[in-house]
């Protein structure tokens, strides 16, 4: 039977409270976040689904959730918060194309009509733009870039070349983040229009990988 990767194929498959997960349930998701599909070997029998899903997860920043929070008092020690972040291991955190840390909100913007923010309608203008400049330059979506089509759809000048490369030195990226912070800056540039990806798209990409920072 098709499991929850598979029933999330062309959608999002969205895991909360991810290091309460078994690791070795995380693990399994390595193969279709990488290949889109999925192997299952049974007695005798091999099978294939296909599992090309979106993952969005949700953690907090330590067990008892307060850690960094102004409003909060947070009594989990030092081992703890690291325990509890190893959980997710970072060849998975490593396929994960962004990291983003948010606060609390303050309670009156959870008012209903309370103003500020940008509006869902107008991003969504916006996505559906940058995804059309994406499949008229290569036929696909930015997500799925690889080899030459990576190389030629993120072309990077010198001065962003080396700013990526000090960051990979410092946060000893893996390859594969390498490739993916290459790829979100390339969707940056789509985002804000430009035709090729400079210096802030890449600073911007590597900002979006905080998880990164931590496991340093
Ligand atoms: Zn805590």
């Amino acid at each position: 039977m098709p499991g929850e990767v598979s029933r999330a194929h062309n959608g999002v498959l969205f895991l909360d409270e991810l290091p309460e997960f078994n690791r070795n349930v995380l693990e399994v998701l390595r193969e279709p976040l990488e290949a889109r599909v999925i192997t299952i070997a049974r007695a005798g029998a091999q099978l294939e689904f296909p599992a090309g899903f979106q993952l969005i997860a949700a953690m907090n920043p330590c067990p008892c959730g307060y850690l960094g929070d102004p409003q909060g008092d947070c009594g989990c020690s030092a081992e703890r918060v690291a325990s509890y972040r190893g959980k997710v291991s970072g060849p998975l955190l490593d396929r994960i194309d962004l990291h983003v840390e948010v606060q609390r909100p303050p309670r009156a913007a959870l008012r209903p009509g309370s103003p500020g923010g940008t509006r869902s309608r107008d991003v969504a203008a916006r996505v559906i733009r940058a995804r059309r400049r994406q499949i008229k330059r290569g036929d696909q979506c930015n997500a799925r870039l690889d080899g030459d089509a990576l190389d030629t759809a993120c072309a990077l000048d010198p001065g962003s070349l080396l700013l990526l490369e000090n960051a990979a030195e410092k946060f000893r990226l893996a390859v594969r983040a390498y490739r993916r912070v290459q790829r979100v800056a390339r969707t940056i540039a789509d985002l804000a229009g430009e035709e090729h990806i400079a210096r802030p798209h890449i600073a911007e990409a590597i900002s979006l990988r905080q998880l990164d920072k931590k496991r340093r």
